[in-house]
């Protein structure tokens, strides 16, 4: 047992139950509170986002904070295989930067939740209120 921390496990089951990560459930209700309208996992679109706001030209990733290597706490790299882990990280950060600018390119805004970000909700309503209701750049928080 040597491969995913309980979290990460069961993150990974809940992306295979398709139903969304906590984290991602907790981004969608506080838009849908915030008056927004959304739809989901678009395929057609690079990347597949888990959110996207076709009025606002916007597609919102939610991102594990380790799968995609945000670089705070969570962050964590597991002891073994080691190799393993840091090829699939950089290919995880590879395509998010490939998705990111493809969507870039067609014209939708890219914005970035990561998963400790929806630990303060307050916080992330203020950051996407500004984003969508007063064009704040939504760049978001570094660890
Ligand atoms: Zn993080």
């Amino acid at each position: 047992m040597d491969s995913l921390t309980p979290e990460a496990r069961s993150r990974l089951m809940a992306r295979i139950g398709g139903k969304g990560t906590k984290p991602e459930l907790a981004v969608r209700s506080l838009l849908h509170r915030m008056g927004l309208r959304f739809r989901l996992h678009d395929r057609m679109l690079p990347g597949s986002p888990d959110i996207v706001l076709r009025r606002h030209r916007t597609v919102v990733f939610v991102h594990g904070c380790f799968w995609h290597r945000h670089g705070c706490r969570m962050t964590t790299t597991p002891k073994t295989r080691k190799e393993f882990w840091q090829q699939k990280f950089d290919a995880n950060v590879a395509r998010d930067e490939r998705s990111e600018r493809k969507l870039e390119e067609l014209g939708w805004r890219v914005l970035v939740v990561w998963e400790c970000e929806t630990r303060d909700l307050i916080d992330l309503e203020r950051r996407l209120g500004g984003f969508f209701f007063q064009g704040v750049d939504p760049s978001s928080t570094k660890p």
